[in-house]
């Protein structure tokens, strides 16, 4: 697939339709919009960044692009990472959406929330708390608070309720698309004009599930209908540590079928490996040595439950029965029971879990620079296995083994997180990445586990050359909602 270098002619265009404040080719500023982290390693710089405001101007544009075959890449927030970014050359136009900042409904009643792409998570979660303060948006729970509501929805994340609620895509009801092909499309309920956005699936077969997880390859979402659930006031977080991923799995899986009663109330149930608290810390500046960890009393894997409840009472018997289900597994059914005991939090460490958006992933940036996330779903009862292929081959690239693995919908499934640190300014560093991730990459596949984000160089080629069909259908989609293929070209290894 060819596409046109966006030239000067194509710069004045684009000011036409959004106005000259809004659009440039200035170094400066494309260049600003370059990230070689997180997500991926591998971006381009845009030739032009335009800024649209409105649905029309959108419209505009992309039929401009598709016409001329220029290369078109949205972005909300731009906090994903490097692939935010066009990844093919020529890099074409990035479309950063984030003047589009309007809340435009928050309905109590039916529990929704209505945002355009620019509301980024800090600033919804304020207006909520400010006007709403009984209910809290899905927000993601780690990101930055300059992410996006809509970039996470895209991107099919996991929020701040994900282990109580389920994926993040479950909490989209309807949206609003421009296609290249010049078109506006409403899902859901919202398909017919006087609809609320109360019921997702619509008019018969629903086309809102396509566009989820396409990462800007087929169009341009510019409203969305995201659900709203209670924010109560009794709150805390406990852990269980313990030395070995099947105890954690094992112990997180018997509380987690407890649902309609302890489950539902556990909102965030994540945890991981030792390694995550050295690689919060500069390199140099903490012990490596897992003794050190162990003489501050941290074992080698934990898990943490946030629990949410109406009532006190309802909070006290949860974590009754989280402790006492614990102790019972601990005696009876553990690898290691010897090793399984609770981890108390100070104050201050609950009150900071509980703050929102928590911020919790940012400092690993500070270890050695650079870090990514290579993301991967499995059914909750092989994230053990996971953990165990994943510290053997980090280990073997000399890669601190770190691990966050969180439950989603009452650990129907697993999100597995490596953080891998590397030292960004190494060029070695990133091929030896590169390498970890190919390696893992073929043997999650073979075990049938799927990539949160696939990113295009990796992820996206090795899975859809094992499902031929699927991505058949998924370019014959593409085909009629993005006729010359301009949409975030090489994403989803869609061409
Ligand atoms: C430190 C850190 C922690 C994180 N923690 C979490 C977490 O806890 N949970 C979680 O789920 N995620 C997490 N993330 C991932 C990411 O930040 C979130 O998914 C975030 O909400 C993405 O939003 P964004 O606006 O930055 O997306 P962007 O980078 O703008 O976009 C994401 C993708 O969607 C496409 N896209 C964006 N907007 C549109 C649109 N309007 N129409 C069509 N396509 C579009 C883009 O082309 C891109 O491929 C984390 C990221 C970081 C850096």
């Amino acid at each position: 697939m060819s596409y046109k270098l966006a030239n000067e002619k194509d710069l004045e265009a684009m000011i036409g339709i959004v106005g000259k404040e809004y659009a440039t080719n200035n170094k400066a500023i494309t260049a600003s919009y370059l990230a070689k982290s997180v997500m991926g390693l591998e971006s381009q710089i845009p030739d032009i960044v335009v800024r649209p405001k409105y649905i029309e101007e959108i419209r505009k544009i992309l039929v401009y692009c598709s016409q001329e075959k220029i290369a078109v890449s949205p972005v909300s927030g731009g906090l994903s990472g490097g692939f935010a970014c066009p990844t093919i050359k020529p890099a074409g136009v990035l479309l950063d959406l984030s003047r589009m900042k309007r809340i435009l409904e928050v309905d109590e009643e039916n529990r929704y929330a209505v945002v355009e792409p620019g509301v980024t998570i800090g600033e919804l979660w304020a207006y909520m708390h400010k006007n709403h303060p009984d209910w809290a948006p899905p927000i993601p729970d780690g990101a930055p608070p300059a992410s996006t509501v809509m970039g996470d929805a895209i991107d099919r994340g996991f929020s701040l309720y994900t282990s109580s609620v389920g994926p993040q895509g479950d909490n989209f009801m309807c949206a609003e698309i421009v296609f290249p092909n010049g078109d506006i499309v409403r899902t859901g309920s919202w398909a017919l004009p006087f609809a609320k956005p109360f019921y997702k699936y619509g008019l018969g077969p629903d086309i809102w599930s396509t566009i989820m997880g396409s990462q800007g390859a087929l169009g341009v979402v510019t409203k969305v209908a995201v659900k709203i659930y209670p924010h109560p006031p009794y709150k805390t977080v406990i852990v269980w540590g313990m030395s070995n991923p099947y105890d954690m799995q094992n112990l997180t899986l018997e509380l987690g079928k407890l649902e309609f009663g302890i489950a539902h109330h556990t909102v965030m149930v994540q945890g991981g490996n030792y390694p995550l608290v050295m690689t919060r810390w500069p390199k140099d500046k903490v012990p490596h040595d897992y003794k050190f960890y162990e003489e501050l009393g941290i074992s080698k894997w934990w898990m943490n439950w946030e629990i949410w409840a109406q009532e006190q009472s309802e909070l006290d018997h949860v974590i009754e029965v989280i402790n006492k289900k614990a102790i019972d597994f601990k005696e009876n059914r553990a690898k290691d029971g010897a090793a399984i005991k609770p981890q108390q939090l100070h104050p201050k460490q609950i009150a900071s879990r509980l703050k929102k958006p928590n911020k919790i992933a940012v400092p690993y940036a500070f270890y050695e620079a650079g870090f990514l996330f290579i993301t991967w779903y499995t059914p909750w009862n092989e994230c053990a296995h996971f953990a165990e292929m994943y510290t053997e081959i980090a280990e073997k690239y000399e890669i601190p083994p770190t691990l966050w693995i969180a439950s989603i919908e009452r650990c129907r499934q697993a999100i597995c997180m490596p953080i891998v640190c590397f030292d960004s300014t190494k060029q070695s560093d990133f091929e030896k990445v590169q390498d970890m991730n190919r390696e893992i990459t073929e043997y999650g596949l073979k075990q049938g586990w799927l990539n949160y984000r696939p990113d295009p160089y990796i992820h996206a080629p090795l899975t859809f050359s094992q499902a031929a069909m699927y991505w058949k259908y998924l370019r014959k989609i593409k085909k009629i909602f993005d006729p010359n293929m301009i949409m975030h070209p090489g994403r989803l290894a869609l061409p």
